[in-house]
């Protein structure tokens, strides 16, 4: 048995309570959401640990707030904490209590997980700098995130649990309309967005190109019926203002009015509730 104290201290149960606000609560079974609830533990975890232990990824947390003081993601949880999380909010500034996320990132870029192709491109046409290729493996997902500054897109918490992972968000949806408006509004995109000005085959910038020098590569209608062009810098793929692209301003005119319609957020003031 070895050393009988701490074997004895080992099994005494604590107990902190915590609450979570705004969309944590997604991460919650229903009979926890928007109340508070007991969290019981052994020893002294870090708050960290105890989050991922309830099932939020640490990325999607940008404050904690512990008997009324803000604490790091490293503070030790005691018996009778009163422990209150909120998530990121890039678009409000909450100084000074202790924000986790050091630096909001005002011109995001994306890197977006292998089973979210469709998400990629509708970012892409919106003119977000985001990098996706379906045979990335999630160590590579992280190592472009890291090297590039990119925020991680997933619907894989395992994904965003990982230490080295800092931004990251959890998309909630299956669809990928509903995604788009997620991450628009999760990020406060709508001053970023310059919608046609990405490849969305491969997130290249597009280039106004003369028709001359692509004159070769269009069909007699094309080159006939339309003036203005725009090409891939990196694969070379060629745009130009045709039937498709009224489909594709209808869809990014009801992305945006999307966006506009879900944008409000019930901010409280932090601290216990
Ligand atoms: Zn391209």
């Amino acid at each position: 048995m070895g050393d009988g104290i701490s074997y004895y201290w080992d099994m005494v149960r604590h107990e902190a309570r915590f609450r979570l606000y705004e969309e944590l609560n997604d991460f919650l079974p229903t009979s926890k959401r928007k109340t508070t609830f007991p969290y019981a533990f052994a020893g002294s975890p870090s708050v960290k640990d105890a989050l991922e232990a309830i099932g939020v990824p640490h990325v999607e947390i940008d404050l904690i707030i512990v008997n009324g003081e803000s604490v790091g993601f490293d503070y030790k949880l005691r018996d009778g904490d009163r422990v209150a999380v909120y998530p990121t909010f890039e678009s409000l500034d909450i100084s000074p209590v202790t924000r986790l996320r050091p630096k909001p990132l005002r011109s995001p870029a994306f890197v977006v997980d292998v089973h979210l192709g469709k998400l990629a491109r509708l970012l892409r046409l919106l003119g977000l700098d985001t990098a996706f290729d379906r045979e990335l493996s999630p160590p590579e997902i992280r190592r472009i995130a890291r090297l590039e500054r990119r925020i991680i897109l997933t619907r894989s918490r395992m994904l965003l649990r990982a230490c080295d992972v800092t931004h990251g968000y959890w998309i909630r949806s299956i669809c990928p309309r509903e995604q788009a408006r997620e991450v628009l509004h999760r990020f406060d995109l709508r001053r970023n967005l310059v919608p046609f000005t990405r490849c969305m085959a491969c997130n290249g910038v597009l280039q106004p190109v003369s028709k001359d020098k692509i004159r070769n590569r269009l069909l007699p209608a094309t080159a006939k019926y339309f003036r203005e062009f725009r090409q891939c810098s990196r694969c070379s793929k060629v745009y130009w203002k045709g039937s498709h692209y009224q489909k594709l301003t209808a869809l990014v005119a009801q992305l945006l009015e999307e966006s506009d319609s879900g944008c409000f957020i019930d901010w409280r003031v932090p601290g216990w509730v």
